[in-house]
């Protein structure tokens, strides 16, 4: 049984992201996202928003579920049995930021092996950060992610 554990900050899920866990399930059994809750570090949505907003946006897919990473991936990882964490590599500016954490992981839990797949081209340039800025900004953000989240965004920055 392959299952991978697939962390972030998922601030918020992505059309890139929701790819990367597409074609992770092609060859994986299970994928678990984790929705890193780090109470120094406040994105623009809570921690609930974004594990909803993706639960959402995923609906009821096959051989994935959704939770939220208290403290460390390498610590969650162990205590559940799991070995493989999957990442998404956009471009080599992603590189040098996973090289590190893949090896800093495996220090942590030497049986953990972090894969990598890249996401269609056409999602390559999409990061939850420039979505944000868009929206931010007025612009139409409903290429870059899923409709719960575009309509999320709306709300949040007509609020403000
Ligand atoms: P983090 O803050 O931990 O980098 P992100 O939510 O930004 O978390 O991303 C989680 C993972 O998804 C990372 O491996 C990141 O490289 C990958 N990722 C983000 N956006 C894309 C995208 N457009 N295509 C493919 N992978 C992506």
């Amino acid at each position: 049984m392959k299952r991978a554990l697939y962390p972030g900050s998922f601030d918020p899920i992505t059309l890139g992201h929701i790819d990367v866990i597409q074609r992770g399930t092609q060859v994986l059994d299970e994928i678990i996202v984790a929705v890193a809750h780090n109470d120094a570090k406040q994105g623009l949505f809570s921690t609930d928003e974004r594990l909803e907003m993706i639960r959402q946006a995923l609906g009821s897919k096959k051989g994935v579920t959704v939770v939220k990473l208290d403290g460390l991936l390498a610590d969650y990882a162990r205590h559940q049995g799991i070995k493989i964490i999957l990442r998404g590599l956009r471009a080599v500016s992603d590189f040098e930021f996973e090289f590190q954490m893949a090896l800093a992981n495996r220090r942590l839990f030497p049986q953990l092996e972090t894969i990598y797949l890249t996401p269609k081209e056409e999602y390559s340039f999409i990061s939850s950060r420039i979505v944000k800025e868009i929206a931010r900004l007025g612009g139409d953000v409903s290429q870059f992610v899923p409709p719960v989240v575009s309509a999320r965004l709306k709300a949040k920055f007509t609020a403000a």
